[in-house]
């Protein structure tokens, strides 16, 4: 009986695994996107909808067309994100929200998967690509963190570009962040939804090597307290990659840090030998609360996953095989 047992064991074993392995054909390359999860009413001015899409459109083509060419999932990772960072629709590089002192400070991270290397800054104010400065902080140091005055330090060392920290100002963002602060009297936590909470631009990409890449960039939480580190550049939490998977998060910084988030992910996935859209409900709909965060992953087949349980997520999708994907709204 027991010999049997063991035996079905074994077969079913086999069956599933065989079965997860040919679960798709590996893709030539895959890319994903995401500009900052969110509550955005669904009544938003068609111009502005446009304008979101539009951005969504050519960030991920300077994605897509790098790894159409050959090129490495980390420099689209990086291109693509740059665009993102210098677009002001988004909470990334120049649009950033604002600190409780009425500042920008931004927080970036990049991770090789199939390298294990990584490399984050917090804190930064001068850097015009902060995700930039996170690929130099891998492939030119020898430390994974910089935070604050000391990535500031060893940005002096890079060739990264720099900018006044004027440059990240942003009438728009300038004004709501008045507004959040008069209507609540500085406590945003009285606001009715958790919107003020997130906003992040952040990409995942395999390319025709099978590199997997996940990077993410951001202005953090609106109002966020003196030295506030979200969860963006903790790496494991707001980007995560390995052989398997690439994931970027997207937010409420506190939630996304406390369930180890991305890294979940590809725990849950390696562990139960689950479908990256599997793994992906796992996360989104089971460990997070309702409301909290969205998520982007790429696994090493190029299958994609991109899900929110708030009510929005500025998203967009292409791989080799012709998918073309963009999105605001979860329906
Ligand atoms: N997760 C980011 C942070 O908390 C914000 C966001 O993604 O929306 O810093």
């Amino acid at each position: 009986m027991k010999k049997l047992l063991t035996l079905t064991f074994i077969a079913v074993f086999c069956i599933t695994g065989t079965l997860y392995a040919q679960k798709a054909e590996p893709k030539k390359w895959a890319i994903a996107i995401h500009g900052g999860a969110g509550n955005v009413p669904k009544d938003m001015p068609k111009d502005r909808q446009e304008a979101y899409i539009n951005a969504l459109n050519e960030a991920v083509s300077i994605g897509a067309e790098i790894l159409e060419n050959g090129g490495s999932a980390l420099d689209a990772v990086e291109q693509t994100i740059n665009y993102l960072e210098d677009n002001e629709l988004f909470n990334a590089g120049r649009g950033a929200v604002f600190t409780a002192e009425g500042k920008n400070e931004l927080d970036a991270a990049i991770m090789f998967g199939n390298q294990k290397n990584a490399g984050a800054i917090t804190g930064v104010t001068t850097v015009k690509n902060p995700i930039s400065l996170a690929r130099k902080v891998m492939e030119e140091s020898n430390h994974v963190f910089f935070a604050g005055d000391g990535a500031e330090k060893f940005a002096d060392q890079t060739t990264v570009e720099r900018v006044d920290p004027e440059y990240f100002k942003v009438q728009r963002r300038y004004e709501a962040w008045k507004r959040a602060n008069a209507g609540t009297g500085g406590n945003l936590e009285l606001l009715e939804d958790n919107s003020w909470k997130m906003g992040t631009v952040g990409c995942v990409a395999l390319d025709s090597e099978g590199n997997l890449v996940a990077g993410t960039s951001t202005g953090g939480m609106t109002n966020k307290k003196f030295g506030r580190v979200g969860d963006v550049p903790i790496i494991g939490s707001g980007t995560y990659a390995n052989e398997l998977v690439a994931v970027s998060a997207t937010g409420w910084g506190e939630r996304i840090m406390l369930n180890v988030s991305a890294h979940a992910l590809a725990m849950y996935m390696q562990f139960t030998d689950s479908s990256l859209q599997e793994s992906m409900y796992y996360l989104v709909d089971e460990l997070l609360n309702p409301k909290e965060a969205g998520f982007i992953a790429v696994d090493k087949y190029g299958n994609i996953s991109m899900r929110t349980n708030t009510g929005s997520m500025f998203r967009a999708a292409r791989d080799s095989e012709g998918l073309k994907e963009v999105g605001i709204w979860v329906d």
